[in-house]
């Protein structure tokens, strides 16, 4: 099971990819990957999926395809949490 840090930096990944983060978290997302493997295969299936995306012409990654990732990596609780 990804730790309490993996979810809460994973839970804002989606903006980490889009460039839309702020620098800092960027940088701490950056920290908390290079020693954390299951992140860094989270980042990469992730920014492949994107890439993928965007090379048939479509910005975005549909929000659906976030919440099957993070489904099969047992994420799929982050977000729901809060109230
Ligand atoms: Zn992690």
């Amino acid at each position: 099971m990804p730790s309490e840090t993996c979810k809460n930096l994973l839970s804002q990944l989606s903006d980490y990819i889009d460039g839309e983060l702020e620098e800092e978290l960027c940088a701490e997302i950056e920290r908390h990957m290079a020693e954390c493997p299951d992140c860094q295969a989270v980042v990469n299936t992730l920014e492949k999926t994107i890439v993928l995306y965007r090379t048939a012409g479509r910005a975005e990654v549909p929000r659906d395809v976030q919440t099957r990732l993070y489904k099969v990596l047992k994420l799929d609780q982050i977000g729901r949490g809060a109230t």
